[in-house]
């Protein structure tokens, strides 16, 4: 069986006793196995990092920058076989995981812009003689932690810009479909980045706890769930590093009375079902703003979701592929009985989709559930299924306290034609990502992706130039070079 190593210094390796299953979710069988680090594995890789951190450091920004360049040209170039190896593990189907790859690209193209990114700061004649400049030097070793449900563009958020600001990195990806991950830094090393600069280790929480405790590692930064991401967040700063972690999410989206209401509905098709729901923006709430608008979009969402069609990654007419485990699959099915067991209406009901062809996959087909109310189970907490909830409400005012009253704060869309109700909307909504009729407003690379409230654990978001920020450290200097013959006194008094 095809057996998923480590890349620790250029080279791959299989050091591992322990071995986890990899599935094809589509089918529900096991298709390779992943090699789950010990510590000693994770340790090789960050003396590795460690060694090569003096000679990336000194490498001008430009040079750093031409290895992007080339890396991007790689991910263009195979990009058929990147997308073949995320359905195969993920499930997506092939047009998503373009997507998912082009948004990673976008990533590294930002990173080519090092040299311009990492300019600094510089004042002339603060004082007599005196100048003064700011530079964002490299931390050293830096780690990155991602979840499962974007193996190729939630990584991208993180090595590539903590590499041109000089740092050398260690990535763990999701054990559960880590292929195109190590692929993708394979591509990397071949567009002629230094051994030991990047280094993917395999592997899972005995794998994490060493790169949250070892003193070389500088800085983590962390995708997945809220329980896992404040747990990383309060050991890693236990520890003295820097540490950004994004959390889970539950995603509103208020539909007002005076939106467009079929533009709308494919809107929340897209956002609620793509990837399954598999996605930290997805729109899981839709908050409907009087009787008759909610009944308007229930029975519009029951008509459009009738042509969906759930299969496997390869067929592109698929709109959405299956969830990644049998586990998950469970946790998603549990959620739907315990809202119709909370007294919600199941009014398309993917509980049981029946693929043909495709009987042992993954598969939850599209849900859509009516009448939820905020202190149901299935409301409270992140599905992350294929699954849309309805909440009826009266009043704009209400349908915002429902969002700032939940715990997650990631992203959130409000469809309106009121440009005074939208502006309002994003003034006050206790959310970081907000769309106004753009139902997944992910900030492009040039921006910063973060949460608010328990979606994010820490002050700075990700990629964009928080990135620059989070992979660097400020330093400022101040420089005297008086004229010749001049002698400065003594002085006791703070220097003004
Ligand atoms: P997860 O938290 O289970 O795993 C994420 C990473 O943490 C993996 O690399 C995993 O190996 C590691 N991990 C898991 N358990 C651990 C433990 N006990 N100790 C140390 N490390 C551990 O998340 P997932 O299921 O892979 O991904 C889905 C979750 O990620 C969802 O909650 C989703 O909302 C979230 N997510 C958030 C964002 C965001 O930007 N906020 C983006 C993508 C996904």
């Amino acid at each position: 069986m095809n057996t998923i190593g480590h890349l620790i210094n250029g080279q791959l390796v299989t050091t591992s006793q322990r071995m986890q299953d990899v599935y094809n979710p589509a089918t529900g069988e096991v298709s390779k196995q992943v090699a789950l680090a010990p510590k000693e594995t994770v340790e090789d890789a960050i003396a590795a990092a460690q060694a090569a951190f003096p000679a990336w450091r000194d490498t001008p920004p430009l040079k750093r920058a031409r290895v992007m360049f080339r890396f991007k040209e790689l991910l263009e170039q195979n990009s058929d076989k990147i997308c073949q190896m995320i359905g195969e593990e993920h499930g997506k189907i092939c047009h998503d995981a373009a997507g998912e790859l082009q948004r990673g690209i976008e990533n590294v193209e930002y990173a080519c812009g090092a040299p311009e990114l990492l300019k600094g700061e510089f004042s002339k004649n603060v004082g007599p003689n005196i100048d003064s400049w700011s530079e964002f030097q490299p931390l050293g070793v830096v780690a990155g932690i991602t979840p499962f449900n974007f193996p190729a563009m939630v990584p991208m958020w993180m090595f590539p810009l903590a590499i041109v600001c000089g740092n050398t990195f260690i990535l763990k990806p999701s054990e559960r479909d880590p292929s195109s991950t190590l692929y993708i830094a394979q591509l990397l090393q071949e567009a002629g980045l230094p051994e030991g600069v990047l280094n993917v280790v395999n592997g899972d929480k005995e794998a994490v706890d060493v790169l949250l405790t070892d003193d070389r590692i500088k800085a983590v930064s962390f995708v997945g769930s809220t329980p896992i991401a404040e747990y990383i967040y309060a050991t890693a700063s236990a520890n003295g590093k820097r540490c950004q972690a994004l959390g889970g999410a539950k995603n509103h989206a208020i539909v007002m009375p005076d939106a467009d209401m079929d533009n709308a509905v494919n809107q929340l098709l897209g956002a609620a079902f793509g990837s399954s729901g598999e996605r930290c923006m997805a729109l899981s709430v839709a908050v409907a703003v009087g009787e008759e608008a909610a009944d308007a979009l229930v029975a519009k969402m029951q008509t459009a979701m009738k042509n969906l069609t759930v299969g496997e990654y390869s067929d592109k007419t698929n709109d959405f592929g299956p969830v990644i485990t049998r586990d998950h699959q469970q946790k998603v099915v549990g959620y739907i009985n315990s809202a119709e067991a909370d007294g919600a209406k199941v009014v398309v009901d993917g509980r049981e989709p029946n693929i043909s062809g495709y009987e042992n996959g993954f598969f939850v087909g599209a849900t859509l559930i009516d009448g939820v109310t905020a202190g149901m189970q299935s409301y409270k907490e992140e599905i992350f299924g294929p699954v849309l909830q309805v909440v009826r409400v009266n009043t704009m005012e209400e349908a915002m306290q429902l969002i700032n009253d939940h715990e997650y704060g990631n992203g959130t869309c409000i469809f309106t034609r009121d440009g005074e109700a939208a502006r309002y909307f994003s003034n006050h909504i206790q959310v970081g990502m907000v769309g106004i009729n753009v139902p997944l407003p992910v900030p492009v690379a040039y921006h910063s992706f973060g949460g608010w409230k328990r979606s994010l654990f820490g002050d700075l978001h990700a990629y964009g130039p928080d990135g620059v920020r989070f992979y660097t450290k400020r330093k400022t200097i101040t420089q005297r070079w008086p004229s010749s013959g001049v002698r400065e006194g003594v002085s006791f008094a703070f220097p003004s």
